[in-house]
């Protein structure tokens, strides 16, 4: 994919605030400090168009970007950050609730793991969840440098297990640091967006 324009649309908190319906969008959600924003910058070419390592646990929007005049890309607000209050952990669930239940031109959700680590019990719940709200899903196993090479298939495997996923269903290895797995990610997200 070459990229030719980043436009940032709008942080969104509510439905009314979505852009306009009439392109084809794919959103990407994960734990805060899985490497969300570090992989959207990546894939764009762009130092910060996502902010890295912002706080997380500040004021949670969902952030529509258009890319080349053609599509969404969606930045939901991250999960799992413990010193989050109960009730902003239910405004979040309610605000991806609505995200995911009603957009129309959805037509993916990436779903972001670390490597290196088994996936959370929250990371198995979003998992769950997007297949409940029948959400053609794909993963991808961020920070890929932080182990070595040889690792990559035995953590794949456990993160696959843990998530309860199909056994032929694919894990996409990324990372941020060295672009491992950039243009294996852009044609997923070709293939979900314009099929
Ligand atoms: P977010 O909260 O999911 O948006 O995560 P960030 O993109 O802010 O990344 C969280 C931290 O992990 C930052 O310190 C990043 O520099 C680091 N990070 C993100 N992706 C990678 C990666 O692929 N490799 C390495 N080594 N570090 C990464």
């Amino acid at each position: 994919m070459i990229i030719k324009s980043v436009e940032f649309i709008i942080s969104a908190v509510k439905p009314e605030q979505y852009p306009d319906v009439s392109m084809p969008e794919i959103a990407l959600v994960g734990r805060s400090n899985v490497g969300k924003s570090s992989l959207i910058n990546k894939m764009l070419n762009r130092r910060n168009v996502a902010r890295v390592s912002s706080k997380p646990g500040k004021t949670q929007t969902i952030n529509f970007f258009l890319i080349n005049q053609q599509f969404h890309l969606v930045d939901l607000p991250g999960y799992g950050y413990a010193k989050v209050s109960k009730s902003q952990k239910e405004q979040w669930g309610k605000m991806i609730e609505r995200y995911l239940s009603k957009r129309g031109p959805l037509r993916a959700v990436i779903q972001l793991v670390d490597i290196r680590h088994a996936p959370s019990k929250e990371d198995v719940q979003m998992y769950q969840w997007l297949s409940h709200f029948h959400v053609p899903t794909a993963v991808i196993a961020t920070k890929a440098d932080k182990i070595s090479k040889g690792q990559w298939q035995k953590h794949v495997k456990i993160i696959k297990q843990t998530l309860g996923m199909e056994k032929h269903a694919q894990v996409q290895v990324f990372s941020s640091e060295t672009g491992v797995g950039k243009d294996e990610a852009w044609q997923m997200f070709e293939q979900f967006l314009f099929g």
